[in-house]
């Protein structure tokens, strides 16, 4: 049975398991992964899926028929990445939505609110203290 990427738990993949896998476009210019091997640092994996035979590796645990964690990762991958990209538009559309509101309206309590709020602020004795003790700004 060929699996797909669904049907493949990515709940074991670390992020540092992610983070070892890099997307590449093939000549064909289908993505697969290069995904590095956790024990030899020379090491790259390349993790393809086919129609014909579902998800491959080139590791040893692959070619005994396992599903190693360089498929789930490169899967738990491409999930991320799907998600980023959705993220993304889903922020390029909200910038180019159009403006529906123009500026927030204040009501005249609120006004007054703030305006009250500004003139306390503008009279505080407390900073008019400080302005003359420090010498710096005497002259100002
Ligand atoms: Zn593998």
């Amino acid at each position: 049975m060929i699996l797909t990427a669904s049907q493949i738990s990515t709940s074991s993949v670390t992020d540092a398991q992610i983070g070892a896998c890099h997307k590449v476009f093939g000549p064909d210019n289908k993505p697969f992964y290069m995904v590095e091997s956790a024990s030899d640092l020379d090491r790259e994996y390349k993790v393809t899926w086919t129609r014909e035979r579902g998800f491959q590796c080139q590791c040893k645990a692959a070619e005994y028929g396992n599903l190693c964690w360089h498929i789930r990762a490169s899967i738990a991958a491409a999930r991320e990445e799907r998600e980023a990209v959705a993220e993304l538009n889903r922020l390029i559309a909200e910038q180019a939505a159009p403006v529906t509101s123009s500026a927030p309206t204040i009501d005249t309590a609120t006004r007054a609110r703030i305006e009250a709020a500004n003139e306390r602020a503008a009279s505080k004795p407390v900073s008019r203290a400080k302005a003359r003790q420090d010498g710096h700004f005497a002259s100002i």
